[in-house]
């Protein structure tokens, strides 16, 4: 199948260097197999969603020279799609209503020790309890390992019911989660490559789970080291991230292929630096 890629960043604030960093991985991986590479805004977690900031990203994109394929799908405009997937798990006896808080699940006496995390104690799977209301629809999982294997970091593997539990589809608040949004717009896009930040690599075993449920191909995955500060953190809006500089895209593509471990030759443009990537040998 030909390669198709995507970046699909949540329009939460301006492009900073690491979203930066996961745009050129999967533009140069998309191009250098002589792929299409789509942008998809991921604003499905509208709450969240900054006004202007798709159109303030997708500038920056034009400015650093990163092209996209097609037009930009935005997922606000795609529930539809999250429905019918949603309606077909449901009448598959795969989801149910689920009408814990937040706060009940961080209190269980469950935690992962790797993680930290809470799984799901599933509380609500064989039904809501006596005079509780459905707040969210969760996806029941098995309790199985997922495996996959990623193209840089290798065997992957995570058992979702220990590590994750029950995982919603739907929240509380009536949104769809990310989780779902992103399994049926790959699918939906055929995308057959997925080339993003190292922080999503534990969301990718229910992101496959997912896909064998609703019956999707599996793409291949690539995750590439985030980009940190000073102390150590993911480098976003919450952490105070600056935006990158579109008047000056040279050094910033020089900088990013340089954290992707390439060594391009000094002197380049922005453009000039993402060629040498792409027909590097
Ligand atoms: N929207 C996600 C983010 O900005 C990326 C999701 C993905 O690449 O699958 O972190």
């Amino acid at each position: 199948m030909p390669y198709r890629g995507r970046f699909a960043p949540s329009p939460t604030g301006p492009l900073h260097q690491g979203s930066l960093v996961a745009a050129v991985a999967s533009y140069v991986d998309a191009r250098r197999a002589g792929g299409a590479w789509l942008v998809r805004m991921e604003d499905v977690d509208e709450p969240r969603s900054v006004p202007g900031a798709a159109d303030e990203i997708l500038r920056t994109l034009e400015a650093f020279g990163l092209t996209w394929d097609g037009p930009v799908v935005y997922q606000s405009q795609r529930k539809e799609l999250y429905r019918a997937a949603l309606e077909r798990l449901r009448t598959a006896g795969q989801v149910f209503p689920c009408g814990c808080t937040r706060k009940e699940i961080a209190d269980s006496a469950i935690t992962v020790a790797a993680s930290g995390e809470k799984p799901y104690p599933g509380t609500c799977r064989n039904g809501l309890p006596e005079g509780r209301a459905a707040r969210a629809w969760r996806v029941r999982v098995p309790d199985e390992a997922v495996r996959f294997t990623d193209r840089a970091m290798g065997p992957q593997e995570q058992n979702l019911l220990a590590e994750v539990g029950d995982f919603v589809l739907r929240r509380a608040d009536g949104f769809f989660a990310y989780q779902l949004a992103v399994v049926v717009d790959d699918a939906d896009q055929g995308i057959t490559d997925v080339v993003r930040g190292e922080d999503l690599l534990a969301s990718t075993p229910r992101q496959i789970y997912l896909q064998r449920r609703l019956g999707h191909p599996e793409p291949r995955y690539l995750h590439v080291p985030v980009v940190r500060n000073a102390a150590g953190e993911k480098l976003s809006k919450q952490t105070g991230a600056a935006p990158v500089d579109s008047t000056r895209p040279g050094p910033a593509i020089e900088e990013a292929l340089r954290f992707l471990g390439l060594d391009p030759p000094e002197g380049l443009s922005h453009a000039e630096l993402l060629k040498w990537a792409i027909l590097r040998g």
